[in-house]
């Protein structure tokens, strides 16, 4: 009999989700109760282990490469710093209410799918209102009639004490890297221009959260905000160890499928012949090659002033070629000085700085905002594979969950202790490193190649006599032979092969 044909390729939307829930990578939280909201989960033990690698290797490759500063926020913070940073008033989504099934939903989509019109979210309520009586709009879930247009805020909004006075949770960690630049910038003498980092959580009341972590309410964020002075000339020895860094630039005016593959050095004028943010993008470009992101699949798609957030002047989407199209990934904008403008006007402090002798300066920020949620799950997109013979998870060992597993392969006797032994000491060496002994070894071989562990090693009866392993790896599924007294140091250079820094 022959066997079922396989698909074979890459894996969908479906299977991935799949692969997610069963293997311990993501999934929805509070998932036993019917009434979880949409648009949270939770990372498993593999997926926190992988996230945990991607957020090393942002730490390595941008934050500690260009000597920035880390700090990690407050979740909560007052409402005051949300009406000087304008998300109080303009992070709002175009709504509508069905007046007579209640159903609520986001105008500005609803109008564009039904019409096929280009909607700016950024219409008044009135436009929207004219344009649902225009085109004889109706709900969705009854036909009914529709109220009046409203705007919703996205923030969750928190009471703090017994007060109850108003606080929301952060709809981005940027804020507070702004509110404490001040104090950053005395006690940790800060010289432009000068990064400031945090990873953390952020929160946004999504009125359509979808495909899991494509859109959450509760997201993970990794944000760079560069002060740096307008008027300065950016560093030409920095520049230089940049400048042959290529990247895929779309900019407004070229034709819109046709991004143009430019050095760092070319790509100054498009990036508004600013070469301090050309250097910003050129360290993100590296960092994402660096993490099994090709080239060929990353782009740093310029925004229309329509699309761009309230408080830049000019931005690009890093963006990265999905199963499922283009998905911004990182938000590289140009705040200008926006951000401390207004936070000096409405705690009425002086947040300007010096800048050498060039004298005080209220510096210009600009930012590399990047979700986390959707760089993983990007990573599984991209390299989830169906193979005749198996699933294959093909993560570069820098981010692959595990980096090794131990098998014996009988789990008894000397051929035991000598697998848990070896097992101890790579853990000792800080290897992430998986222990089975459960099943054949073939049986065992596939379920660490669908979780995208890079090599196994096998404890055999041939180990007992000679002092070596099988060594084998996930992408060829070849096998060698190994000294168990050089498996760390292996392990290490197989790891470690692509590692040259920028
Ligand atoms: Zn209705």
């Amino acid at each position: 009999m022959a066997t079922a044909e396989r698909h074979v390729g890459r894996a969908s939307y479906e299977e991935l989700l799949r692969l997610a829930l069963e293997r311990g990578f993501f999934f929805p939280s509070a998932e036993i109760y019917n009434e979880a909201p949409a648009g949270f989960w939770e990372y498993g033990p593999t997926g926190l282990l992988m996230r945990n690698n991607f957020i090393r290797e942002w730490r390595r490759r941008i934050v500690r490469n260009d000597d920035m500063l880390e700090i990690d926020g407050s979740v909560i913070l007052p409402k005051i710093v949300f009406e000087a940073s304008g998300h109080l008033s303009s992070l709002v989504d175009p709504i509508v209410q069905c007046t007579k099934c209640g159903t609520k939903i986001r105008a500005d989509k609803y109008i564009s799918e039904k019409t096929g019109l280009q909607i700016d979210e950024r219409l008044s309520p009135e436009e929207f209102q004219n344009l649902i009586l225009k085109y004889e709009l109706h709900c969705p879930k009854c036909g009914g009639e529709f109220g009046k247009p409203t705007k919703f805020n996205m923030m969750f909004r928190v009471g703090v004490g017994a007060e109850d006075s108003d606080a929301y949770l952060r709809p981005e960690t940027a804020q507070s890297i702004f509110v404490d630049f001040a104090r950053l910038s005395k006690t940790m003498r800060i010289k432009l221009p000068k990064g400031i980092a945090q990873v953390g959580r952020s929160f946004r009341n999504e009125i359509a959260p979808r495909q899991a972590l494509i859109r959450l309410r509760e997201l993970m964020q990794a944000e760079v905000e560069v002060f740096f002075n307008p008027t300065a000339k950016f560093d030409p020895s920095r520049f230089e160890k940049i400048k042959h860094i290529t990247m895929n630039v779309l900019s407004q005016n070229s034709d819109p499928n046709q991004s143009k593959n430019l050095t760092a050095s070319e790509a100054v004028v498009v990036f508004g012949g600013m070469e301090i943010i050309t250097y910003y993008f050129a360290l993100l470009q590296d960092f994402y090659e660096k993490c099994g992101f090709p080239k060929e699949k990353t782009r740093f798609r310029e925004l229309s002033a329509a699309d761009r957030a309230f408080y830049t002047t000019s931005a690009f989407d890093f963006e990265v070629e999905t199963s499922s199209g283009w998905l911004e990934l990182v938000a590289c904008n140009y705040r200008t000085d926006y951000d401390l403008k207004n936070h000096a006007k409405f705690s009425k402090k002086d947040l300007e700085v010096m800048d050498g002798d060039k004298g005080k300066v209220l510096p210009h920020v600009v930012e590399l905002s990047l979700g986390v949620d959707r760089s993983l799950f990007s990573l599984l997109d991209l390299h989830f594979y169906h193979e005749q013979e198996r699933d294959v998870l093909r993560l570069q060992p820098n981010i692959a969950p595990f980096l090794a597993a131990v098998f014996p392969l009988i789990s008894k006797g000397e051929i035991e202790a000598r697998a848990i032994s070896l097992y101890q000491n790579l853990k000792l060496e800080d290897f992430q490193t998986f222990y089975d002994d459960s099943g054949a070894i073939g049986r065992r071989y596939r379920r660490m190649d669908e979780i995208g562990t890079p090599y196994c090693l096998t404890v055999d009866h041939k180990s007992l006599e000679d002092e070596t392993v099988t060594l084998r790896e996930r992408d060829s599924m070849g096998q060698s032979r190994i000294r168990i007294s050089e498996v760390g140091e292996k392990l290490r250079h197989l790891r470690d092969r692509n590692e040259s820094q920028v």
